[in-house]
């Protein structure tokens, strides 16, 4: 019998769990990200396996090393099988320079991929102790909907979304306002860190005890570890030297839960040359990149990358932790990271929207590639990489730059900048017709807690 791996809190403050526990409570006690002990070894000789593998059998491979002795090997096969069963394609834009497409979901993002397998976890450990869970999540645009989508109907667990009522698109709002059954949408007149605080303030009251609170945000661990089997994929599908080659990512970043997934495969073994972490106009991971001094950024700056509009990323304190150091919740950073192998393992650049609306426009001119802005951040941070760096092999160098939403996504800002209309994919089409239920609430804890203790 493999022995359970263990899941530690960030904050350095609270007991070890198992994965089922670190799932379904989401924050650890002291406010800490919970993170494994140790992290999985996968050999250069499973890797190349990888390439005869498709996706979900990939990813079963990766997620069961992370759950051993907490689910059967037949039950996670299973679950990975009805989670992914999309397409993951791979856009080659000029010599070895592709774009990975993670917008084939039902909710046309990649936070497909985490929602749909922690949805399908968090079920399976419910079902096994007869429990219900009430899920708090606050949302930039994609997450709701994607938690939405992926929770939508299940018996045991209530999820109620808050999201900025002025940072989401329309279409964004509506792939959340009009699932209703176990999904409750509150608008508030905020920002999503405000959003995000409120939702961090219920988890730490104790007054809410009683309603078993579960976060589905990238805090949860559930959602990293899906996460972590793209870049396997992306590396299995496009390595032309049987694996004697590495390979560099461009991840456009927020919240910094994609680019944890894209650590934790380099720390499992994948050979990866370079992490590019492309902010928007929210820089503060740059500036703390470049000095080891982290000023997050109050308020949060409002950009058409707005899933990334985040002032203070909350899995940063996950990245400081693997690299050998502590931040608390607020970004207190009470041991230094390893900054000269977080230098030599990552590059980072902040994008402005000008620069994103030229890549878009540009990219489609003259590579016929369509992109939105949260990919078209990743593609011109991959671009500043590939000319600020003196040892870049050139052409043979295999770089992926990850396209995190469908176009469809941001019809406006594409139809303004290219004259183009994306198609819509299947599952966004007819919302516009649907009933809408959501709420608005003020951004004011007391009133939240109200609602939360009226209705549950
Ligand atoms: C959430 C989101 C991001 C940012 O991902 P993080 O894991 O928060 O860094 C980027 N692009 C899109 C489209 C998103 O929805």
């Amino acid at each position: 019998m493999e022995q359970t791996l263990l899941y530690y809190s960030t904050n350095l403050e609270a007991g070890v769990v198992t994965f089922s526990n670190a799932l379904l409570k989401g924050l650890a006690p002291d406010k800490g990200l919970y993170l494994p002990q140790s992290i999985p070894q996968v050999t250069r000789e499973e890797i190349n396996n990888y390439s005869r593998m498709p996706y979900f059998e990939i990813a079963f491979d990766i997620i069961r090393r992370f759950l051993v002795g907490e689910i059967g090997d037949g039950d996670l096969l299973a679950l990975v099988q009805d989670a992914y069963n999309f397409p993951v394609p791979l856009e080659k834009v000029y010599d070895r320079k592709y774009i990975m497409r993670l917008d084939q979901g039902p909710t046309a993002s990649f936070k497909d991929f985490a929602a749909r397998m922690m949805a399908r976890l968090m079920q399976y450990y419910l079902k096994q102790s007869g429990n219900n869970l009430l899920i708090l999540t606050a949302t930039s645009g994609d997450t709701g909907s994607a938690v939405a989508n992926a929770f939508y109907g299940l018996d045991n667990i209530q999820v109620v979304v808050l999201f900025p009522r002025a940072e989401v698109t329309e279409r964004q709002r509506k792939q959340m306002t009009t699932l209703g059954k176990n999904i409750h949408v509150l608008a508030l007149d905020a920002k999503f860190d405000d959003c995000q605080a409120l939702v961090k303030l219920a988890f730490s009251d104790p007054g809410l005890d009683h309603l078993c609170l579960s976060s589905a945000n990238s805090i949860n661990i559930g959602r990293l570890i899906p996460q972590i089997v793209y870049y396997f994929y992306a590396y299995s599908r496009l390595t032309a030297k049987n694996n004697q080659e590495n390979i560099v990512f461009s991840v456009p970043s927020g919240n910094f839960g994609d680019m944890m997934g894209g650590v934790l495969a380099m720390k499992m073994g994948l050979p990866v040359k370079k992490f590019i972490i492309a902010t928007n106009a929210n820089d503060e991971f740059p500036g703390y990149l470049a000095t080891g001094l982290y000023n997050k950024i109050e308020p949060s700056r409002n950009c058409i990358s707005s899933a990334m509009n985040v002032g203070h990323p909350s899995n940063l304190a996950r990245l400081v932790a693997l690299y050998g150091g502590v931040m608390d919740e607020q970004g207190k950073i009470h041991k230094p990271a390893d900054m000269d192998l977080m230098r030599k393992e990552i590059f980072s650049v902040s994008v402005s929207d000008q620069v994103t609306r030229e890549t878009i426009r540009e990219i489609y001119s003259k590579r016929g590639v369509l992109l939105e802005p949260h990919g078209a951040v990743g593609w011109a941070g991959l671009i500043e990489y590939l000319k600020t760096n003196p040892d870049d092999p050139g052409p043979e160098q295999l770089c992926v730059s990850l396209e995190t939403a469908h176009p469809a996504k941001f019809p406006e800002e594409i139809h303004r900048l290219i004259g183009l209309d994306p198609p819509l994919p299947e599952s966004l089409k007819g919302l516009e017709d649907k009933p809408e239920f959501d709420s608005v609430l003020p951004a004011d804890y007391q009133d939240f807690k109200k609602f939360l203790l009226k209705n549950f």
